[in-house]
């Protein structure tokens, strides 16, 4: 017998996501390797076998030892899209939406995303992180392990840096991993409405380097869209970005298709997110230069568009279709990724194992964590969670009511619900 920090055995279906060591294109995104009565054995923080339960149990014993009769084990979830750093809630404009004011109208009376600008920075530092760290519980409850989080609240250094900083905080002090993002170039804040050039020129040559020096993103990405910031002015801080060290990323196509697909395999850019209006040429272009398409349902959902991410042609055209939640407290506030998998099901004609293959593994590699989490096998992080239905299709068909029973990082038990 070989002893191991953690044993999970007895899942109806222990789903591993094991497969080829990198993003996962047409056929594949449905294999997901199931294994009825499945176990695992977690040692050091990292997978070390799966298998029938009769077979691991024979051959490890586990320190913790978890019973998932009846459950079904999946991979914790990788949500490579959050806006996870804000000052406050707009539930009122959640409101006026309903009563049928447009999005644009909101944002053109000083709502939308300069309305968050305004609240973030009379929000301290302290209080910041106070409120960002309370927001990753909602994410641990809905079997998130990974995300990615953006600044783009802050809109002037001090602000960016701000927020930069805070994350890179909860990322220290909370069990889930964070990668960070900086997004300065999100929207042009209320002083420089004006002087948008100078905006520009502030994120790159004031933002830009001080992020990168302090190396407090992974990440830079921008709001690239017809009124928010046109191709070139997007290319210009992407490749600044890049020369500083931090990766390329966009938000692209969400409205129109401006060239913001094409722009991001210009750049080399390991995602291009959003992606409701891209055209074939763009598809084509992400495809030769391996760019992640991260789709995010959640958003056209919430603002209650009829127009939805091509992203079933995406995958027929060997795209690694990965989903996020987009979370942020305008167009998407959600931090479930469950709810997410049932959207993709819905709106994009998904199955659930391909769903399930988008917001794990490909998500992972849409932020660049493909080798560290997104599938169980030996060697990568023990990130698991236990679920109380009786196997992965389950998920997203009991929408909106998936809350995780056991969640594990890293081979440690950080949530039970
Ligand atoms: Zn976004």
């Amino acid at each position: 017998m070989t002893r191991v920090d953690l044993v999970v055995h007895g899942a109806s279906e222990l789903v591993t996501l094991a497969g080829p060591a990198r993003p996962r294109v047409g056929k594949e995104m449905k294999e997901i390797g199931v294994i009825e009565d499945g176990a695992i054995a977690v040692h050091e923080g990292k997978v070390v076998e799966t298998g029938s339960t009769e077979a691991i149990v024979a051959k490890y014993q586990g320190t913790t030892v978890l019973d998932a009769t009846a459950r079904t084990v999946l991979p914790g979830f990788v949500d490579p899209h959050t806006h996870l750093v804000f000052g406050g809630t707009r539930e009122a404009e959640f409101e006026q939406r309903c009563l049928g004011v447009p999005y644009l109208e909101i944002a053109k009376k000083g709502g939308g995303i300069r309305s968050s600008v305004r609240q973030l920075r009379q929000v301290s530092e302290e209080d910041l992180y106070e409120r960002t760290l309370k927001r990753l519980s909602g994410f641990v409850a809905g079997g998130t392990t990974t995300l990615e989080a953006k600044s783009g609240y802050g809109l002037d250094t001090v602000n960016e840096l701000k927020s930069l900083r805070v994350l890179a905080k909860v990322n220290e002090t909370h069990p889930v991993d964070l990668a960070l993002t900086f997004l300065g170039a999100h929207e042009v804040p209320d002083e420089h409405r004006e002087s948008r050039d100078e905006y520009l020129r502030i994120v790159i040559e004031e933002m830009i380097p001080e992020v990168a020096q302090e190396k407090l993103a992974e990440f830079c990405d921008v709001f690239c869209e017809h009124g928010v910031f046109e191709v070139p002015e997007s290319r210009k801080v992407l490749l600044a970005g890049r020369e500083a060290g931090l990766i390329p990323k966009l938000h692209a196509e969400e409205f129109e298709p401006i060239g913001g697909a094409k722009l991001a395999a210009e750049v080399g850019a390991i995602s291009a997110d959003h992606l409701v209006a891209i055209d074939e040429e763009g598809m084509d272009a992400m495809l030769e230069a391996q760019v992640i398409p991260v789709c995010l349902p959640g958003t056209t959902f919430f603002l209650n568009l009829k127009r939805h991410a091509p992203a079933r042609a995406m995958i027929d055209r060997g795209l690694p279709v990965a989903i996020a939640t987009d979370f942020n407290p305008g167009s998407s506030m959600t931090h479930s990724m469950p709810m997410i998998l049932t959207l993709a099901c819905v709106q994009y004609g998904l199955q659930p194992a391909e769903a399930l293959t988008a917001a794990t593994v490909n998500s992972a590699y849409a932020m660049n964590r493909g080798g560290d989490v997104g599938s169980l096998e030996p060697g990568k992080a023990g990130d698991l969670v236990l679920w109380d239905i009786p196997n992965h299709r389950y998920l997203p068909y009991h929408f909106g009511g998936a809350r995780a029973s056991v969640v594990v990082k890293r081979g440690k038990v950080i949530f039970e619900g």
